[in-house]
Order: structure tokens, then sequence, then C-alpha cells
């Protein structure tokens, strides 16, 4: 029998829960009605997509009415910091981000920089409440900031963030992007003040290709695609009514297994920390406030594709923390200012509750094993430079 793959790359995607997908395939094959249709097929599927839209705002603690599902976190993220932005533009046209959120933030906020807004990025790592407030002003119109980040699992006080900016400007938004946060720790929007939240369930083991984005009641917007009364007509289209009916029931699993998935992450992140320990010159990137789910450790002087190809071999997934696109570092562990040499040889391993002790005792070996012998490769090669 073919060996079980050992997969720790759960901050990249996790795999479909087997009574999710069943939802999935059902409402494709048995309720497929189109939800705006006036007959009996159409209630059943606008039913199902309320009952999701319930299921998701009884876990974020908001209402079902204020959330609008998307095709994912990227979607939703785009929505919030264009549409938001747009919505304001006549009065406020400023946009602050840190460098260290996810590529769908950053890179729409300096979109939004070369049309027209003023995008000011928060300097040297920082995530402090005063680092966010001190580029606030009175023409801020939104203020984006990530809850865990995806790469070192690093819990942001997006509550203390959101406070301080809006004693600066209350009428700056505040967008939270929440994809590592959500199922890990719990969130509360009657208490977290931000204004709009974005989410995606293909990191909770619900499907890929679906997400929503919470919009506090009150807050205008304005949609990116146009043509369809869909969504509040903010995201016209016929809905995705399986995915967000699998999305719905992800969501209610993420928060009642919160606490039992995160003691075994809690578990399998310390067993894992002591073990690379003990292999010379391992250095983590996770800070000490961290979710349990992601441990993002560098391994100086190797490199990261080569250990990921190395673990690879042996059934063990990973992710290079570089998580480059051809190549490019890490733009966050650069944005935290950590030495050429610590980016070029990180990983990132993300844990799921599929993965057991066994596991862990297995990618700890590997990883020794790939520091010895690969270490060995480059003084070889050294050593053949030196003669040649
Ligand atoms: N934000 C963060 C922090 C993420 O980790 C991801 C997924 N890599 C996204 C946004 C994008 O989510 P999606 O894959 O649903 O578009």
């Amino acid at each position: 029998m073919a060996k079980r793959a050992i997969y720790l790359d759960n901050a990249a995607t996790t795999r479909c829960d087997a009574d999710i997908a069943a939802v999935v395939h059902r409402m494709l094959t048995e309720n497929y009605g189109n939800p705006s249709s006036l007959h009996t097929m159409g209630f059943a599927a606008e039913k199902a997509m309320s009952a999701a839209s319930a299921q998701l705002a009884a876990a974020l603690r908001c209402q079902p009415e204020e959330i609008l599902f998307t095709s994912g976190a990227t979607e939703a993220n785009n929505l919030a910091l264009i549409g938001a932005t747009a919505a304001r533009r006549r009065r406020l046209n400023g946009i602050v981000v840190s460098p260290l959120e996810h590529a769908s933030v950053i890179e729409t906020a300096k979109w939004l920089g070369e049309n027209g807004f003023e995008t000011r990025l928060v300097p040297d790592g920082r995530t402090d409440p005063e680092a966010y407030a001190a580029l606030v002003d009175e023409k801020t119109a939104l203020v984006s900031c990530m809850l865990v980040n995806n790469e070192t699992g690093a819990i942001n006080d997006v509550a203390a963030i959101a406070e301080a900016v809006k004693r600066k400007n209350p009428q700056t938004l505040v967008h939270c992007d929440s994809v590592q946060a959500f199922g890990k720790l719990p969130i509360d929007l009657r208490r977290l003040p931000v204004d709009l939240l974005s989410v995606s369930a293909h990191k909770i083991y619900g499907p890929k290709g679906v997400g929503a984005l919470f919009i506090r009641k009150g807050v205008r917007i304005l949609p990116l695609l146009h043509g369809g009364s869909q969504g509040r007509g903010l995201r016209p289209g016929t809905e995705n009514t399986a995915l967000i009916a699998g999305f719905g029931l992800a969501a209610e699993m993420a928060v009642e297994r919160l606490e039992s998935r995160r003691a075994h992450a809690a578990m399998l992140n310390e067993r894992l920390r002591c073990g690379l320990n003990e292999i010379d010159g391992v250095v983590f990137n996770s800070p000490e406030n961290s979710i349990p789910f992601i441990l993002n450790v560098s391994f100086p002087g190797l490199r990261s594709e080569t250990l990921l190809h190395f673990l690879e071999a042996r059934g063990i997934y990973v992710s290079s923390g570089s998580a480059c696109t051809g190549g490019a570092k890490s733009h966050v562990l650069a944005g935290l200012g950590l030495s050429s040499d610590r980016i070029d040889s990180a990983l990132r391993l993300s844990f799921s509750h599929d993965v057991q002790p066994e596991d862990i005792d297995e990618t700890i070996a590997a990883l020794r094993e790939a520091s010895a012998t690969l270490a060995r490769v480059r003084q070889t090669s050294n050593r053949k430079e030196r003669n040649s």
C-alpha cells in the first residue's frame, strides 16, 4: 500500500472534510435550483444559502445580512479595499497597510496607489497600534490589517489597532484579513471593532473557491462587478450555492472544534520545536505570539527549495517559507528584516487534526538527515570549488 502523505501545508490549503464534500455533492446533484428562481426548487436553494449565511454569522458573531459570499478571500480582500475606497473617494483618498499583508491586500493597495489613492506602508515590520495610527490622517479612507500572518502565524492585536485608528479618525474604515485566524482563534465581531473582515473556506476543511466578506451594517461599499441583483447588488452573478453550503458547514464545525483542534496543533508544534531544537543552526521565525498551527523555521546554509524537495521525496509536504513565485524572496520575512540566509532557508510547516505525533517524529528525522547530508554535500562542493 502506498505510504500515507504527511501533509504539513495546511496554511496553504486543507483536505476537504468528507461530510462537507457530501453537502457540496448533494447541492450539485439534488438541490441544484437557481436561488433567484421563483419556484420551489429556487426556494430550496435559497434556503440552503440562507442557512449558510446563518452558520457563518454564528461563527463570527455577526448578523446573517452582514455576510456576503465571494469566490474566496482574494476577491473578498479586493472588494473590501477597492469597494470601500471607491465609495469614499470624493472625501477621503488614503489607505494604510503593512508590507507583511497577504499579496491580495498589498498588491491591491499598491494598485490603488497607482490609481489616484495615497497608499502608506507601515514601516520596519511593525504591527503595533501606534505604527498604524501614526499614518492615519483626516484623509484616510481605510486601514487593512490581518489577524494572523499566513507565513509566520504571528497574531496581530487588531482590536487595539482598530481602536487606535478610530481614535485618530472615526471615519476611517478598518478591514481585517482573517483567513488564517478563522477556526484557529475565536472571532467575535460584537467586540472586534472592524468594519470589514475576510474569510475563506479552503483553510478550514471546506471547498476551494468560496469565501466571504463581512460588511458591518451601515458601511457602504461599491461593487467590483455589475449586472445583477444577487448579493444585494454587491456581488452579481448566480451564487455558487454548493460551495456556499459547504462553507456554512465548515464554519460551524470550525467553531465547534476550535478548542480540540487548537490543543492538538499546540501538542504537534511543541513536539516539532523540541525535535528541531536539536538540529544545529536551526532558528525559528514564528514569534512567541503565534497561533500553534504554523511554525516557520530556517536552516541557515541550506536552501528552502532543496529542503522542500528532500522532504517531498519522503512523502512529507511543507511550504518554502518564501511562498515564492518564481524564486522571489518572502516579502514577509524580508519585511521583518531577517537576513537573506534566513529567508532563503525558511520552511513553513502547518498542521491539521489529521497530523499525528509520529508524522512529526518522521519529519524531524527527515530534517535531521537533510541537515546532515545536504550540509555534507555543500561542504563537498565547497571543497571541489576550492580544489578546482
Ligand atoms: N489572505 C491570507 C492571509 C491567505 O493566507 C490567503 C490564502 N493563501 C488569502 C488571503 C487568499 O485566500 P483565497 O485562496 O481564498 O483567495
